[in-house]
């Protein structure tokens, strides 16, 4: 084939969520895609994505989403928009893995397998003659001339187009290790400060044993600084040091950039002090003899009530009719604002997403091409973009890749 015709070749390193769906749109008859990934496998961080079920994307218009997202969700607002959530629903339902909504316009497939996302992601780009190469860690970036030179250990690939799709930095035993960031450096890219991102928050009050097991409901979980204020209502749960579950997730990306945090739970939200204030008196009424371990049993999670005393100056034995209104409303006062000690954030390799990346302003929102470097891309987790739980991720992860296959598609 003479140089006229011949094919361009783009490199993609890579075969997570953005790697995959970048290929399958890119590879035709022009575009020869090899995707080389470090793994055996593709797609090992979509497998135990949303507990092994995969929550793909979030069933809202572009609007929604990028309220969702953290991390510069200007940059975002064009790949949503080009590949929507409702895009990702049809693309699945259409290639053989029927996707069903639930609570919180969260989209899982209906076999309640991520297995068969990624099976559907492989067997697309396997029709479109993607080249996926496995057990290929890529060590090593070189550009001469106009193509890049790439290396694993024992094999070298030459590119027109390099595409990095890496992934971010936790759960590195899915292989996203964070080599991407190196490799944009190498490229004179500037790697914003990685932070933890949806992951538990360490505290210094004691976890008993029987918090381990159960789900605070309905609580709303408060962080606050001199100039910072956010609190969520939801579910929360405990690990040996930490909390954690869907309220702490989101608020760990909230304060991941602040400092001296403090936290506070609030365990009735749906009372206000007065109607709690109220609440407190009925029942002091009702049961004057009993004891306010009693009360505190009408009040909260049997697996909670230690804790509780524990870290306030709650008298579980003082009887209701001695409990004076002072005591009473230091009382309320830690059913309404108990206090956490807020550690820090747990380590990024246990946060679902990383913080930070690949500056945003020296990549093109519309192709994701590098400003530093042509022919040089970024998709997915390893750019400087993260959002909340509820499918967002991949969906960034998707829109990004989608957005790069366009734009060299239609460059050529
Ligand atoms: C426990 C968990 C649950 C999650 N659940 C959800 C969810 O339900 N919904 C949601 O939206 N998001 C979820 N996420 C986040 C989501 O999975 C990621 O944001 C998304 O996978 C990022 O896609 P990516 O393509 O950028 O990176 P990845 O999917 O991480 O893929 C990167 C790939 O690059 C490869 N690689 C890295 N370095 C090299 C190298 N040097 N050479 C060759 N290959 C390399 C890796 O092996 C990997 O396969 C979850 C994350 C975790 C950890």
């Amino acid at each position: 084939m003479d140089n006229e015709n011949r094919k361009t070749r783009i490199i993609c390193i890579g075969a997570g969520a953005s790697g995959l769906f970048f290929a399958l749109n890119c590879a035709d008859e022009e575009h020869e895609v090899i995707l080389l990934d470090s793994n055996s496998k593709a797609g090992r961080k979509m497998y135990i994505s949303g507990k092994g079920r995969c929550n793909i994307t979030n069933d809202c218009d572009t609007r929604e989403f990028i309220k969702n997202v953290i991390r510069n969700p200007k940059f975002l607002y064009g790949a949503i928009n080009r590949f929507k959530p409702s895009d990702t629903i049809e693309f699945f339902n259409e290639h053989g893995c029927p996707l069903k909504t639930e609570r919180g316009n969260r989209v899982f497939p209906v076999s309640d397998k991520s297995s068969d996302i990624i099976d559907c992601l492989v067997r697309e780009c396997k029709r479109k003659k993607v080249d996926i190469q496995f057990d290929r860690k890529i060590t090593k970036i070189e550009k001469k001339d106009d193509q890049f030179i790439v290396f694993s250990k024992d094999k070298k690939y030459i590119a027109d187009k390099l595409v990095i799709a890496t992934g971010g930095k936790s759960y590195s035993s899915t292989g996203s290790t964070g080599d991407g960031y190196r490799f944009g450096k190498q490229f004179g890219h500037s790697v914003t400060e990685l932070k933890s991102a949806l992951c538990p928050i360490r505290v210094r009050e004691k976890i008993t044993y029987d918090m381990l097991k159960m789900t605070l409901k309905n609580v709303s979980l408060t962080a606050k600084n001199d100039h910072f204020k956010k609190t969520i209502f939801g579910d929360m749960e405990f690990l040996k040091g930490s909390i954690t579950g869907p309220i702490v997730l989101s608020m760990s990306s909230l304060i991941n950039r602040e400092e001296d945090v403090e936290l506070s739970l609030d365990f009735k939200p749906a009372l206000d002090e007065e109607k709690l204030d109220k609440r407190l008196l009925r029942e002091i009424q009702n049961s004057p003899n009993k004891d306010v371990g009693y009360l505190l049993k009408s009040l909260l999670p049997s697996q909670i009530i230690e804790f509780f005393i524990e870290n306030t100056d709650t008298d579980p034995d003082l009887p209701l009719n001695s409990l004076t209104k002072e005591k009473r409303q230091q009382l309320l006062h830690d059913l309404k604002s108990f206090h956490l000690t807020y550690l820090s954030l747990e380590d990024i390799d246990k946060g679902i997403v990383t913080s930070g990346g690949i500056d945003v302003n020296e990549v093109d929102p519309k192709t994701m091409e590098s400003k530093l470097c042509e022919n040089l891309y970024f998709i997915g987790e390893v750019i400087d973009v993260d959002a909340l739980t509820g499918g967002f991720n991949l969906q960034t992860a998707l829109s990004t890749g989608y957005s790069c296959a366009q734009a060299i598609k239609n460059e050529d």
